[in-house]
């Protein structure tokens, strides 16, 4: 199954990700993760998307491209996958479906003012990507990672500032896509404003029937 998880920064998709991949056994596949790993290890992509990122713009579509592909050619992803963050414009989309067919776009509905808390409450571990929320879902113990002990901290593009620049950049640049998938009939809408556990769990029946 080739799946696309779409939304506003913020709406849950990486949350949902995590959860769902280990449920339905695809990987996971985050472009904002594989940039913030990139520059957390200091690698040549590191340096390049660096302030790219701090400034809530999007990386170029080439190479977001080339980095996309290159990750889905590795075993894991050869029984289908679960994209979060890709694609991120028209250009992007329209490269990857020269390449292969999406079976659906999972798309995370909720509204404005609650999109904005949840990116300026988040919580994000360095070490491994688990994501917080700093009032509904802190860390069991405080400033540790459940998963890895790592300590979770706010992602520099949550401060607000970024966070408007990045919404404004997801209504120009982004949401043309829930058009462009309409077209092909693969939308299909989730209340993202539901728990996490809820949303899983009609998301995971949803794909059962698929
Ligand atoms: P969010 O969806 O919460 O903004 P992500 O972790 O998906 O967070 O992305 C963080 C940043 O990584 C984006 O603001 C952008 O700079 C870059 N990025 C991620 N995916 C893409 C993409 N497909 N194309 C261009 N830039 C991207
Ligand atoms: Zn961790």
């Amino acid at each position: 199954m080739k799946i696309m998880l779409l939304g506003t920064p913020g709406s849950g998709k990486g949350t949902l990700a995590q959860s769902l991949s280990s449920g339905v056994g695809l990987p996971h596949i985050s472009t904002g993760d594989i940039f913030r790993a990139a520059i957390h290890h200091k690698t040549k992509l590191g340096l390049e998307v660096k302030t790219i990122l701090a400034s809530g713009k999007l990386v170029p579509d080439e190479l977001t491209c080339s980095i996309v592909f290159e990750r889905l050619t590795e075993p894991d992803a050869r029984q289908g996958f679960l994209l979060d963050g890709f694609p991120r414009t028209i250009p992007q989309a329209e490269t990857f479906d020269r390449k292969m067919e999406l079976d659906s776009v999972i798309l995370l509905e909720l509204d404005e003012e609650t999109n904005v808390t949840r990116l300026t409450e988040r919580l994000i571990c360095p070490d491994c990507g688990a994501i917080y929320h700093r009032t509904f879902r802190p860390p069991q113990k405080a400033d540790v990672c459940d998963t890895c002990g790592g300590t979770p901290v706010q992602r520099p593009d949550d401060q607000i500032e970024v966070v408007n620049k990045r919404l404004e950049e997801y209504y120009r640049l982004t949401a043309p896509l829930i058009r462009h998938y309409e077209d092909k009939q693969k939308i299909h809408r989730f209340n993202a404003l539901q728990s996490p556990a809820a949303l899983l769990h009609e998301v995971q029946s949803f794909l059962q029937n698929l």
